[in-house]
């Protein structure tokens, strides 16, 4: 089954649309993140262009040299540009990652190493293409991270340059001026491009690669960005400037409308946005069933910056605080002070809610630190709470910052990627630790915070009960859940529809989960992307979830939901999901009795929407 409204073909296809006198082209990604938008293509290729070999004379080289230093110093200034707008949209933290891209071009051993080859004869390009791929290959082999680190830095440069050198188009997002209302239209979007995306100029991405619950897509959610990703070619189907619709509600990318499509889309954008304003008058209403049972709406904040938008829509809370998303294009980890000055944010913004806050996930399909780790498997590698238990220095000074944060409000600490009971008691060991370094000190900071465990393992889950001693809270991450059980790369846009949050598998998990919790008496929530999809919410409140935390701007639509339902008719839907033998099957019984408890318009309205 299709999560939501997720693609119906792999394939391009014409519209429907009759009225108009040459058929548009749609193509079908997977919805991201909601909104429509129009605007012009900003095609951005960050690839390392193909290099043909040319040998030049003798007599060429001095001025091959030349050209190559030019290039060098016009990379350099540019460099110096970029970094200038990606401390104004990231910070300079951020933005520091550029002087490294910098210091690799001016280094000594690198330049004398490339002219060495264009004295033999070979051209600048083919000269510094090769000593770049012996570079990669050598730093990405290091046993030391910060080596590995390098080699995203060593790919811009290997791009930056040999764009110039081949005079080909430079497609840097920073270009664009603010209000441009561009659609970025790239294959996926690296830390270093994500760090220079200006909002005021970009109103839309479109993603080649990607799915629902890849990082892209949590991002532009976060940002509040319309976003529709795995589309596979859009960027060989776009030329640079075309208009085009992106449908980040129904996942579509249209290029070059008619004016008939575009008239038909910018009526069904009126319409979305007069269902979002109508949604919006529910900000402070209670989330509360027809029969009176009351849930908890939380939000998922994946960046500080958002606290604030995020406290405003409704949010009694924080479900699931992302800090992988503080080490964005990093050149090193973030310091205690600035962690427990973003932390703090946060608890602040949400005073007297729970803030749930989740110690880093890095590796798998997140952003590395020290670079990733050449690994067969990285999702079943050495990946979140495994990375931190093993890298305890470097965990405590989270830690520490979290203790000290706490002081501001109700902060509990989430481990990610959870499989025994013993790693939630190393945790626990290392927490204390922390705790007594704090009082060394002399910092405030709170040393009872709550230590509560992500169940989005199948371990987790089946052995969720062996936990309950151990922690005070479960929240279940069904992103990562989903993926663990079928054994579908949740980040493989190819996998999409294999990707069936509805599965038996999944859902008899989590009834045990939840059961394992009201045996024990431990709150037990959902922060995984399905609780933010209507028909989905809808069997996760069957199965006794009380508490769901999604994006900011996903709680209108789940609110309305969860007024419009009642706790018997989720309940008997959900154990007939449960005894179906198939996502399809659960899927046609949810939606039939969800259709009957809200009527067809509106169930069909916030299907739209989710
Ligand atoms: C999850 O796995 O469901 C989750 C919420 O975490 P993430 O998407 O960051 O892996
Ligand atoms: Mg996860």
């Amino acid at each position: 089954m299709p999560t939501g409204r997720s693609r119906r073909s792999r394939r391009s296809s014409p519209t429907s649309s009759a009225s108009t006198d040459r058929v548009p082209i749609i193509l079908h990604g997977v919805s991201a993140s909601p909104g429509i938008v129009v605007g012009p293509a900003h095609l951005l290729r960050w690839e390392v262009p193909e290099v043909r070999s040319r040998v030049i004379e003798d007599g060429e080289v001095d001025a091959e040299i030349a050209r190559l230093r030019a290039a060098i110093e016009a990379a350099v200034e540019r460099l110096r540009g970029v970094k200038v707008r990606a401390e104004e949209n990231a910070g300079p933290a951020e933005a520091a990652i550029f002087d490294v891209q910098v210091a690799i071009l001016q280094d000594a051993e690198l330049r004398a190493r490339v002219e060495t080859l264009v004295r033999q004869n070979l051209s600048a390009e083919k000269a510094f293409d090769l000593v770049m791929l012996e570079w990669r290959e050598h730093f990405g082999r290091s046993t030391n991270p910060m080596m590995r680190e390098r080699v995203g830095d060593l790919v811009d440069v290997h791009i930056r340059l040999l764009s110039l050198l081949l005079d080909l188009p430079d497609h840097d997002p920073v270009d664009l001026e603010p209000g441009s209302n561009a659609i970025l239209v790239t294959h996926d979007l690296t830390p270093s491009l994500t760090i220079q995306l200006d909002r005021r100029a970009i109103a839309g991405i479109a993603t080649d690669a990607g799915t629902r619950t890849s990082h892209v897509a949590i991002l532009a959610r976060s940002l509040g960005l319309p976003a529709v990703v795995g589309l596979i070619d859009a960027t060989s189907k776009l030329q640079m400037g075309d208009r085009v619709i992106l449908d980040g509600s129904n996942g579509t990318l249209i290029p070059r409308p008619t004016a008939a499509v575009l008239a038909q889309f910018a009526d069904r954008a009126r319409r979305e946005q007069a269902a979002q304003a109508e949604l919006a008058t529910l900000v402070g209403a209670e989330a509360v069933m027809t029969d009176g049972t009351r849930v908890t709406l939380r939000a998922n904040v994946d960046l500080p910056d958002e606290a604030v938008r995020a406290a405003e829509s409704g949010a009694e809370g924080v479900g699931l605080m992302r800090t992988e998303f503080l080490v964005v294009g990093r050149t090193a980890m973030p310091s205690e002070d600035e962690q427990e000055e973003a932390y703090s944010r946060v608890v602040k913004a949400f005073a007297g809610h729970p803030v749930v806050i989740r110690t880093y996930d890095v590796g798998g399909d997140k952003l590395p630190i020290g670079g990733f780790p050449h690994e067969p498997n990285p999702f079943l590698g050495w990946r979140a709470i495994r990375m931190c238990l093993d890298e305890p220095e470097l965990f405590k000074v989270q830690l520490r910052a979290l203790l000290r944060a706490a002081v501001h409000g109700d902060v509990r600490i989430m481990l990610p990627l959870v499989v025994s009971v013993d790693e939630v008691r190393q945790a626990r060991y290392l927490l204390s630790e922390a705790a007594a370094e704090l009082v060394r000190r002399g910092i405030p900071h709170r040393a009872d915070v709550p230590l509560g465990v992500m169940v989005e393992t199948p371990a987790a889950a089946m052995s969720a009960d062996s936990f309950a001693d151990d922690v005070a809270f479960f929240s279940i991450g069904t992103n990562d859940l989903v993926q663990y059980t079928l054994a579908v790369d949740r980040g493989n846009a190819s996998l999409v529809t294999r990707y069936t949050p509805l599965h038996p598998a999944v859902l008899r998990l989590i009834a045990r989960t939840v059961e394992a919790a009201r045996v024990a008496k431990l709150e037990v929530s959902v922060c995984g992307e399905m609780a933010s999809q209507p028909l989905m919410a809808f069997a996760l409140l069957g199965l006794g979830i009380r508490v769901l935390s999604v994006s900011a701007s996903g709680i209108p639509a789940v609110k309305r939901l969860v007024r419009g339902v009642s706790a018997t008719a989720a309940t008997a839907a959900a154990d007939a999901a449960l005894a179906c033998a198939t996502a399809r099957e659960a899927e046609a019984v949810l939606r039939a009795a969800l259709g009957e408890q809200l009527g067809e318009e509106l169930l069909d309205g916030l299907l739209g929407l989710g």
